[in-house]
């Protein structure tokens, strides 16, 4: 949990430096490891009950190559901004909205919009590097480290020209 107390967060601008484990805000992705601590600087401004909270946020994870599903480190960057207000008596008065929160007890409790901002920031895939030579489809070796001992790729065994030359071959050898 990351939790501001309300009796600590001053009125007008204050900031802060946080962080937590990424079990701590139940960060998970699949294919994804976060690793180390992640961190927050949330900038905060304070008017009476109206609580604005902009936060800078980081961690590290390392997911596969998706050519030679060898381990990448990446660095996540984000940012998270929401205005809280005091949870309204009626439901009827809530604004279910990007960038509304509210806060019901003595604290803002800040994971979840932590943990959503990072997903959000997570690459669809990454490469070990541009040029990745990727797995061999035959062998599974990865191509990266050197060539495998695979003869000739399948397309070449089905082109017709080289199907008809096996076949003069076999011809001329009986
Ligand atoms: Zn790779
Ligand atoms: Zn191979």
């Amino acid at each position: 949990m990351l939790r501001l107390m309300l009796d600590e967060i001053q009125e007008g601008i204050s900031s802060l430096d946080m962080e937590c484990s990424p079990q701590d805000i139940d960060l998970e992705f699949d294919g994804v490891i976060f690793i180390g601590k992640v961190f927050i600087k949330p900038s905060i401004f304070r008017q009476a009950s109206k609580i604005y909270i902009k936060s800078i946020i980081s961690t590290n994870i390392e997911m596969e190559c998706s050519r030679c599903l060898e381990p990448v480190s990446v660095k996540l960057n984000a940012i998270s901004e929401v205005q809280y207000f005091p949870l309204p008596k009626l439901a009827k008065d809530r604004i279910d909205d990007i960038g509304i929160g509210y806060y019901s007890e003595e604290y803002i409790d800040i994971s979840d919009e932590v943990r959503e901002s990072l997903i959000l920031e997570i690459p669809m895939t990454v490469l070990c590097s541009e040029d990745c030579k990727g797995l061999c489809p035959h062998c599974g070796k990865n191509l990266n480290y050197g060539k495998c001992n695979c003869s000739e790729p399948d397309y070449l065994e089905e082109s017709p020209v080289i199907l008809r030359l096996l076949e003069l071959k076999r011809k001329l050898e009986v």
